[in-house]
Order: C-alpha cells, then sequence, then structure tokens
C-alpha cells in the first residue's frame, strides 16, 4: 500500500524481543533497562497474525530484529512460519552475531534470506567498550558463518563514534575486499543512549577509505531497497554502503514500518506515534476491522524525521533504540 505521500510501504521491521546479550552503549543505559514483562510480548501466533494481515495490505519483506532476535526461543520456528506466509518474499535477520555460528544452518532451512551483523569494531578491547562484553571472537565468527551457509545476502552494519571506534573506517571496510559481503556504515542517530555519543559523518568516513583503497569504481544504484548509498573500491569482492540518517535525510524514499514486540506499530523511527495492535488482538477484534486498523496507521506515517530540526514542543522517540529493533 502507499501512504499519505504516496510512498509504497513494503517493508517490516519486526522486533521480537527487547532482551538482549549485549549491552552496547549507544544501545542501552549501562544501569540496565525495565523489560517489558513477558505477557506483554505478543505471541508467536499473534505476530504471525499480525503479518498475515500486513502481507495483504503489501508488505513484501520482513526483517527479524530487536533487542537480540537469537536469544528469543522459539526463532527459528517464527522464521519459518513467516516464510510461507503467503505475500511474503524474503525474511531478513539483524543480529549481533554472537549466538549466531551454531544457528546458521537450520536459520537457512527455516527461509532466512540475508543477514546483517552489527560489528563496529575489530578490536577485542574496543568490542567489550562498546557492547560492555567479552564477545568478539563469537560475534565475528558468526560472519565467517554465515558466508560459508551460503546465505545470499551477507551484510556488516557499523556505527562509528567519535573517539571509539572513529579510526576503524578502513580495517572495516576491508571485509567487503576479502568476501562477497556489504559492510555499511550508519550514522549514529540521537535516539535513546545514541545521544551521548558523536556520530562520525559519512564524508569523512568515505575520505579515509578513498585514502586507503583508492577512488571506488562507481556509486551504485542502491543494492537493496533500504538507503545505503553503494561504491565499490577496486580489488573489493562486495560493496561499502552508506547510510546517512543524519547528513542526508532518505524519508522521501522510506518504504518501511516497524512492529516493536508488545505490538506496536511505529510508522517512523524517530517519532514515538504509533498504533497498539496487542490489545484489539486479545479482545478479539476480527481481521477486517485490524485491517482497517494497520491501513490507518500506515496512512499516518510522517513525511520525514526531525532529529536535526526538532521543534520545540515536536514529539521525539524517548524509547531505547533495543525496544525499537533499530
Ligand atoms: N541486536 C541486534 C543487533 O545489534 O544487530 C538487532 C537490534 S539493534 C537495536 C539494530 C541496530 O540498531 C544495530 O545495528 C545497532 O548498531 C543499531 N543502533 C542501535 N542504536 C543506534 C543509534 N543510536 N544510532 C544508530 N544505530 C543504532
Ligand atoms: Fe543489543 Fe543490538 Fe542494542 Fe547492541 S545494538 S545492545 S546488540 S540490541
Amino acid at each position: 500500500m502507499t501512504d499519505s505521500y504516496n510512498r509504497t510501504i513494503d517493508y517490516l521491521r519486526l522486533s521480537v524481543t527487547d532482551r538482549c546479550n549485549l549491552r552496547c552503549i549507544y544501545c542501552m543505559p549501562s544501569e540496565g533497562v525495565q523489560w517489558v514483562p513477558h505477557g506483554d510480548i505478543l505471541r508467536f501466533e499473534e505476530t504471525v497474525h499480525l503479518v498475515r494481515l500486513l502481507s495483504g495490505l503489501g508488505i513484501r519483506r520482513v526483517r527479524l530484529t530487536g533487542g537480540e532476535p537469537l536469544v528469543r526461543e522459539g526463532i527459528l520456528d517464527l522464521a519459518a512460519a513467516l516464510h510461507a506466509l503467503p505475500g511474503i518474499d524474503e525474511i531478513h535477520l539483524t543480529t549481533n552475531g554472537v549466538l549466531f555460528a551454531p544457528m546458521a544452518d537450520p536459520l537457512r532451512q527455516a527461509g532466512i534470506h540475508g543477514v546483517n551483523f552489527s560489528l563496529d569494531t575489530l578490536q577485542p578491547d574496543i568490542f567489550r567498550r562498546i557492547t560492555r562484553t567479552d564477545q568478539f571472537a563469537a560475534a565475528r565468527a558468526g560472519i565467517d558463518k554465515a558466508l560459508e551457509a551460503g546465505f545470499p545476502s551477507v551484510k556488516v552494519n557499523c556505527v562509528l563514534m567519535r573517539g571509539i571506534n572513529d579510526g576503524e573506517a578502513a580495517a572495516l571496510a576491508a571485509l567487503a575486499k576479502d568476501a562477497p559481503l556489504e559492510v555499511r556504515f550508519i550514522e549514529m542517530m540521537p535516539i535513546g543512549c545514541g545521544k551521548g555519543y558523536t556520530p562520525v559523518p559519512t564524508e569523512e568516513v568515505y575520505t579515509a577509505l578513498v585514502k586507503s583503497f583508492g577512488k571506488p569504481n562507481a556509486f551504485t544504484t542502491p543494492l537493496g531497497s533500504g538507503p545505503a548509498v553503494y561504491v565499490s573500491f577496486p580489488a573489493f569482492q562486495g560493496h561499502v554502503g552508506f547510510i546517512s540518517a543524519m547528513t542526508h535525510v532518505f524519508c522521501a524514499r522510506c518504504n518501511r514500518v516497524r512492529l516493536t514486540a508488545e505490538g506496536y506499530l511505529k510508522p517512523c523511527l524517530h517519532n514515538p506515534a504509533g498504533t497498539d495492535l496487542r490489545t484489539p488482538l486479545r479482545t478479539g477484534m476480527d481481521d477486517a476491522a485490524l485491517t482497517a486498523l494497520l491501513r490507518r496507521a500506515i496512512e499516518q506515517k510522517p513525511a520525514r524525521h526531525h532529529f536535526t530540526s526538532c521543534q520545540a514542543g515536536e514529539a521525539m522517540e524517548t524509547r531505547t533504540m533495543n525496544a525499537i529493533g533499530g
């Protein structure tokens, strides 16, 4: 379906839990967060029910996210059930990679098409500082395992922060030199704990990469349906992408909505507005009425985010990123 700005909405980011096995400094506060009570989290049959209705409205691709989606029990069954839904073309996964390697083959068999790994550093001590855990080796191993297991799409998402990992752009980009995968630099956004750190602008990352690898072959058209712009450096097997949420607003091309683990449909990452679907689902609303509710929720998607120009009184998202799903 299209929203009120005539954007086609065909992509759902589905958060299956707010829980996580890491504590990334830009995502969760050191004192921890109040977890959503278990009873408030959608059961898998409720999730599948909503995704089935959304597929009727034109959602074609679903990304499982969280929190960490691989800590949710039964995730393989959920992936398989979503994969089996008519109208859903592709299921993808976004993960920190720590639990991925032993689950790679079953995830592939369950129908996961692509995996995005979040890895912001190749140095174990900086990994410890960013994630407040010691699990670099497992996270790094996940990427190799995904390539070995034959996932058609493997991406590595990197968020650079001034003074923490801003010197690692070339080392991270080189992952795409050595293997057929996409490395994407995502500008950190001032959401939740992200407000406490300084993002590194795309232009600065690009300049550092040209210095290390030479001029890229060409800017390619987007490889997927997302907001990244890609380049290919000489002798690279894969590509390098840039998602410049702060310095280049791409909201005019936005194709997505988000469903949180507690069943709240969020049309925009930045904006707290949304629609509770869990209550109507649990109080027996029929599919026609639920579909009308979903349609209205999507139609209300705002024109753009206002990270850099928030007006006085304008609502700004206060949830932490683990509760939204990125
Ligand atoms: N746990 C999984 C992971 O880390 O890939 C999935 C959920 S995590 C919230 C999804 C993505 O959000 C990660 O790539 C993470 O780097 C990103 N993220 C979290 N906080 C962010 C922020 N303030 N700005 C930009 N990206 C952020
Ligand atoms: Fe967990 Fe992902 Fe947030 Fe890191 S970014 S704390 S891995 S949810």
